[in-house]
């Protein structure tokens, strides 16, 4: 465990929070995480100091406020691995960097009849604006399965890939159960057939070291606010090549090189995929989040976050009529359950009671919820500023509605 977790907790003023008159347990990090005081100053500090619209401007402001913004793109660049800052595109998030691909990419690639490929486990993010694009270009959705401890069946995977497979896009952990894909593997099964992947690196990125070179992913896409950094920004990052190809995706402000009536040019990477103004404030603040994560450490985070679920998961067994979705030996920071037949929405509101914040439903992962048959899960979700005595509170507070429930 981190040694230094009470000095991290303090950086976090949300933590010293109560709820209901309780201490604030925050267990609800999948969906989204505090922010340290270094983040959110970084975020006065922008406005307060140096606030200016990016790229245009030859005034001084202007000039500090692009450095800034610039500067973060290169800290996202080195924190994932990538060989170039402009293999960096700034999107609002998770969501937006798959719909920018789904949508230039198969316009690009994909004729009637062809095949994108994605997981039974993939948040609604990842579904859906394949679905769009399907529907518009009469294309294939195909969905590879998963086992019902959680983990992707990599034998139905190698019989669904094939020569009519335009794209894999699936997820490096799941958010509804935690369970760590594959990725590499998945990744090299599609490379050897010429198939470029996209991985949704949303629950990953903020609790373990990802190198997008080492994976060689041709797409991998993340959210700010997943990760300490505030919300509105998040990472598409594709390979020169591949963003080269792509046609762009929205029209207007820094993507032009030149417009007339009658033809318009387009800008260089990363700019052809920024249109509008860029959030430059949370760009720099996100950096800033990065570079909190780094100086903690992303193995120390990593081996942390692992203890605390090891920990949680087994002293939740210890509950009578515990069931958890998503039991491997490869997982990351998430627990989901239920408890006997008590219904999700009634046990996450005795706990809020109680101070503790956990997510209850389907967790925009419908799908995943049909395959195991239930309406929805309960999901502790951790981060590196949780501590073991939170856990015990949780555990303390499910037997107590357990016994209300008997
Ligand atoms: N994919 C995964 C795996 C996620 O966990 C989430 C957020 N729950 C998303 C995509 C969507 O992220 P955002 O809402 O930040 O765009």
């Amino acid at each position: 465990m981190l040694q230094n977790v009470d000095q991290i907790r303090a950086d976090f003023p949300i933590l010293a929070e109560t709820v209901h008159g309780k201490p604030l347990v925050y267990f609800d990090n999948a969906a989204t995480t505090q922010k340290p005081r270094q983040v959110v100053e970084k975020l006065t500090e922008a406005y307060y100091k140096y606030n200016s619209n990016i790229h245009r401007g030859v005034h001084h402001l202007s000039q500090v406020a692009t450095e800034a913004h610039e500067n973060a793109r290169k800290t996202v660049q080195q924190f994932i691995g990538a060989a170039h800052d402009h293999e960096i595109v700034f999107t609002r998030g998770t969501t937006e960097s798959i719909n920018l691909v789904a949508a230039t990419f198969c316009e690009k690639f994909c004729t009637e009849g062809d095949e994108i490929l994605i997981s039974g486990m993939e948040h609604h993010s990842n579904i859906v604006p394949w679905q769009l694009m399907a529907e518009r270009k009469n294309l294939k959705l195909k969905v590879i399965p998963f086992f019902d401890n959680g983990e992707l069946d990599m034998e139905a995977y190698k019989v669904l890939l094939s020569a009519k497979t335009k794209l894999v896009s699936i997820a490096h952990v799941a958010n509804s159960t935690g369970i760590v894909n594959p990725i590499k593997e998945i990744i090299q099964l599609a490379h050897a057939q010429n198939i470029p992947v996209l991985v949704d690196a949303a629950q990953s990125v903020p609790h373990f070291k990802v190198n997008v070179q080492e994976l060689d992913c041709d797409f991998l896409v993340f959210s700010g606010h997943k990760m300490y950094g505030p919300t509105g920004i998040g990472v598409l990052y594709g390979k020169e090549d591949l963003l080269n190809a792509l046609p762009p995706y929205q029209g207007g402000g820094e993507m032009i090189e030149t417009v007339t009536f009658e033809k318009t040019t387009y800008n260089a990477l990363p700019f052809k995929f920024e249109a509008g103004t860029p959030d430059y404030v949370a760009s720099v603040a996100l950096a800033e989040a990065i570079r909190y994560m780094q100086h903690i450490g992303l193995d120390a985070i990593k081996q942390h976050e692992d203890e605390l679920l090891a920990y949680a998961t087994e002293q939740l067994k210890t509950l009578d009529g515990v069931r958890i979705f998503g039991e491997s030996m490869h997982k990351s920071g998430v627990l989901s359950f239920l408890i006997h037949d008590i219904h999700p929405f009634d046990l996450g509101t005795l706990l809020d009671q109680m101070g503790i914040a956990i997510r209850t439903g389907h967790h925009c992962a419908q799908p995943v919820m049909d395959r195991f048959g239930i309406p929805g899960t309960m999901r502790a979700s951790f981060a590196f500023y949780n501590t073991k005595a939170e856990v015990d509170s949780l555990i303390k507070a499910l037997k107590r509605i357990v016994v209300m429930f008997a």
